[in-house]
């Protein structure tokens, strides 16, 4: 600002260079986001301290006030005091502005929108299997036995010899069983259950024992290499087929309805002796043969016998003291059955699509 300038000119080059950069705030526009309103916020105390700063060409102006002739000092200065309020109004203005704007922004950001749908949390059900699990349980457990649950990886013992499944029996064979590299192998029958159970426990005993169980099976239609099964095992004094057939007979009346029939016919299981497969009459048409019972009116519900003396012999039990009967039946495969499935496997890969229709 040079000596010679007029001073009235100085106040009047002050007021343009203020209006020419605050022009853009003039008319703020209401829909400004967060960010950019908190930007002008910025920009305007910048303003201030350039244009009615310290520093500003309007704070250089008021020290010539004293400076001016005394005939034009008052005028001057009220030209000054004009400026520099009209300039700060108008600073003022912007600021108030832009700070309901970001009010009104941030209300907005935290606010919810009562309007959108909500999200409704995804209930889970049970599996078929676990459905059908639950139900075998009930039955037996109203008859007096009692719940077993143990290891799926076994030794041989457990697995074969205990069971009286010598050396060289086909169901050692590799090919029939998966082995670990340390020399067990996953349990290929839930009949292992009954060894620990009459060990723990002593005679006499009433159990079953669901779970899953392992065979080299390639995955088909009705094959698939785990699967479950149910264990029962009963061992008293005096124990009988006539036992065995009544408790199967009174499970299958529960599980299929009153009128179900069963049918025993002599097989062979090495843990077993007498042994017997166990059929039922046919849920679904009686008996007369239908699509379910592939026209022969019965289904195969599983293997059943008397517990051979020497699992009673390897399990502390004496043979000469108490009898006993054991049967197993599969759990998956019986829900198949009730549920019509044609591939067994749709029960094994959790598809939603198909388990959902069991809510
Ligand atoms: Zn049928």
């Amino acid at each position: 600002m040079s000596e010679e300038s007029n001073p009235n000119q100085q106040v009047e080059a002050a007021r343009l260079a203020f209006a020419r950069e605050f022009e853009r705030f003039a008319n703020l526009e209401t829909t400004l986001s967060l960010q950019q309103a908190e930007a002008e916020q910025r920009a305007i105390a910048e303003l201030r301290t350039r244009h009615a700063g310290k520093k500003s060409t309007i704070a250089a102006c008021k020290k010539l006030i004293g400076r001016v002739a005394p005939e034009d000092r008052a005028g001057f200065g009220q030209l000054v005091q004009r400026t520099e309020a009209e300039i700060t109004q108008a600073l003022d203005d912007a600021e108030t502005k832009l700070k309901s704007i970001i009010e009104a922004a941030r209300i907005t950001r935290e606010s919810i929108d009562v309007t959108i749908p909500g999200r409704r949390p995804r209930a889970g059900h049970l599996h078929p299997i676990t459905l059908m699990r639950q139900r075998i349980e009930d039955i037996f457990v109203s008859l007096g036995y009692i719940v077993e649950d143990d290891r799926e990886i076994e030794t041989d013992f457990y697995n074969f010899d205990a069971l009286n499944i010598p050396e060289g029996h086909p169901a050692r064979d590799p090919q029939d069983t998966f082995y670990t590299t340390e020399g067990f192998a996953l349990r290929s029958q839930t009949s292992t259950v009954q060894i620990h159970a009459m060990q723990r426990r002593g005679a006499p005993v009433r159990m079953i024992a669901p779970g899953r169980v392992f065979r080299r099976d390639t995955p088909d239609p009705t094959h698939n290499p785990m699967f479950y099964q149910v264990e029962g095992l009963c061992v008293d004094r005096g124990i009988t087929m006539a036992h065995l057939k009544g408790t199967l007979a009174e499970f299958a009346h529960r599980l299929f309805g009153p009128e179900t029939k069963t049918r025993f016919r002599p097989s062979y299981f090495p843990f077993t002796e007498p042994s017997a497969e166990v059929d039922y009459s046919c849920f679904n048409c009686g008996g007369k043969g239908c699509r379910i019972c592939k026209q022969s009116g019965w289904i195969e519900l599983g293997g059943s016998g008397m517990v051979h003396p020497n699992v009673l012999r390897a399990a502390n039990v004496d043979p000469e003291e108490f009898t006993g009967f054991a049967f197993g039946l599969g759990i998956d495969r019986t829900c198949a059955r009730i549920y019509q499935l044609d591939d067994i496997r749709l029960l094994f890969e959790n598809d939603i699509r198909f388990l959902e229709q069991f809510r």
